[in-house]
């Protein structure tokens, strides 16, 4: 898509503005609580960050507050695990949209323990546990803040333990997955090797400026700017692209792509990582969920930007 970038100003006017009506609404969504530490965290935050071609971070709102980056963790896993095991990865998980909630089971057994796709939890599982593949999780974990903290040119990134124990000692459903998914050989490693993986990329905190930075690659053709250094193949970042276009919001994906009209990423932490090829790397974070665990008020947000930058992938330029 070959847009041009707009003028700072006129996005710097509108990350403002979408801040503070996001400020003024009290239509918030509800915050997770079947992670109870999540269910600590304030409804009434709201954070915007955009970073452009020119790599000017705009921002607004609590966009320097970390918060739990949860399933947008599975991007950047999925990213890892392409590169480590390149188009195998796919005989463990499609690349559809699954129409069902973000930890349903209920297609696994019909399809043979092989999930949907990617960014459900059950395929967000099979991807850790192919990079875990026969290593450590210690090791895998290290690789994953590693490529995070470079991607972000932030070493601050850390993982919330408090988040991580909390999901651990309470993600049976997760462990349901993972065991089902063991029986089929997709999930290779004792379930609770790869889980303890997953649950500590999932409680991985970043603030929305950290988030945008770390996916600025998947804005720029694999490349962390126009010109920059190369992180992945510019195939393989328009594929992940598409991915988050068509499952990135679970059962809520056709939606956000109906009124957002970008590839996107949420979390049940309420963030939602979001890409205008060639234009921007957005993230909002905002802890309020809809019916079908996004961020009501960082899809609002997303809307609104998009419309008023004129962004969407469809758009002719
Ligand atoms: N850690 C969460 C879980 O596995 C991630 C889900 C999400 O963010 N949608 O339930």
């Amino acid at each position: 898509m070959a847009q041009t970038a707009p003028p700072d100003a006129a996005l710097t006017a509108a990350v403002t503005e979408i801040a503070a009506e996001m400020a003024a609404e009290t239509e918030r969504g509800t915050v997770a609580t079947y992670i109870p530490q999540l269910a600590c965290v304030d409804p009434n935050q709201f954070g915007l960050a955009v970073v452009t071609a020119s790599g000017a971070v705009i921002s607004a709102g609590d966009a320097e507050v970390a918060f739990s980056i949860q399933s947008v963790s599975k991007v950047f896993t999925l990213t890892l695990a392409l590169g480590a095991l390149g188009d195998d990865l796919w005989q463990r998980v499609g690349r559809e949209p699954s129409g069902d909630p973000f930890n349903s089971i209920i297609q696994l057994e019909a399809e043979r323990g092989r999930p949907r796709n990617p960014f459900i939890n059950a395929g967000a599982i099979a991807v850790t546990d192919a990079l875990l593949g026969k290593g450590e999780p210690v090791e895998a974990v290290a690789g994953i803040l590693h490529f995070l903290r470079g991607s972000a040119a932030d070493e601050r990134i850390a993982i919330d333990e408090a988040v991580a124990r909390s999901e651990r000692s309470t993600g049976f459903r997760n462990f349901a997955l993972a065991n089902f998914m063991r029986d089929w050989r997709i999930v290779q490693n004792d379930p609770a090797r790869t889980l303890d993986v997953y649950f500590q990329q999932c409680a991985i905190a970043m603030s929305c400026r950290q988030l945008a930075m770390a996916g600025r690659y998947l804005a720029w053709d694999g490349r962390t700017g126009p010109g920059a250094a190369r992180v992945i193949s510019a195939e393989r970042a328009r594929r992940i692209n598409a991915l988050m276009l068509t499952c990135g919001h679970y059962d809520g994906s056709g939606e956000f792509a109906f009124r957002v009209g970008l590839p996107g990423k949420s979390g049940v932490g309420g963030g939602i990582l979001a890409v205008v090829p060639g234009v921007a790397s957005i993230a909002v974070w905002s802890p309020g969920l809809n019916a079908v665990g996004n961020s009501q008020l960082g899809s609002l947000a997303l809307e609104r930007l998009a419309a008023r930058m004129g962004w969407s992938v469809f758009a002719d330029g």
